[in-house]
């Protein structure tokens, strides 16, 4: 079996919650939007600088045209293989391709599987409490479904879709809307 991480970070990379907001977001991450059945959560780095999250991301879009890059192939490949992960994001120039204008690293846009971000929560093979996540695909469709099928000796459901009350929830807690990736292990 691989294994999953799911990270949630705050859509906006301009936007750095408070502390308070962070040590809220993470409580009510912890405590209500997962169980304990969890294998690894609590890797929730209080960044004070703007990271890239995922890894898995294939399509890179250009802030200025909309023009969408592959990662991997293609006349920004090379730049983005060097400099993607480098630190201070904001602080980066990169000419593009496409329109050839020149913009700051963390305004490109990604794909489901990345993003430029100040904040994010973290939980490797994540099982969700029932609200926050969308089970419908394991065959669970209401709060009794998930309590019946005696998962408690073998946890065995695993959020894939956040629901809009887990989306609405952390931005309201973080004060700006959240985005949910995912990377395989
Ligand atoms: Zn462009």
């Amino acid at each position: 079996m691989s294994e999953n991480t799911v990270h949630i970070v705050v859509a906006d990379p301009n936007y750095n919650p408070t502390k308070e907001q962070k040590e809220k977001a993470e409580a009510f991450f912890l405590e209500e939007m997962l169980t304990e059945y969890c294998n690894g959560c609590g890797d929730n780095v209080e960044n004070t600088h703007i990271s890239l999250v995922g890894s898995d991301f294939e399509e890179i879009t250009c802030p200025e045209c909309n023009h969408t890059h592959d990662r991997f192939s293609g006349d920004m490949s090379d730049t983005f293989d060097e400099k993607l992960y480098e630190n201070e994001p904001q602080n980066i120039d990169i000419t593009m391709s496409c329109c050839g204008k020149t913009i700051k690293m963390h305004t490109l846009k990604f794909d489901d599987y990345g993003a430029f971000t100040h904040y994010s929560l973290s939980c490797l093979e994540p099982t969700g409490a029932f609200g926050y996540w969308d089970f419908s695909d394991e065959g669970v469709q209401t709060e009794e479904d998930y309590d019946d099928e005696g998962w408690e000796e073998e946890p065995m459901y695993y959020g894939m879709k956040m629901t809009q009350k887990g989306y609405d929830k952390l931005a309201e807690i973080l004060g700006s809307p959240v985005k949910v990736i995912w990377e395989r292990g």
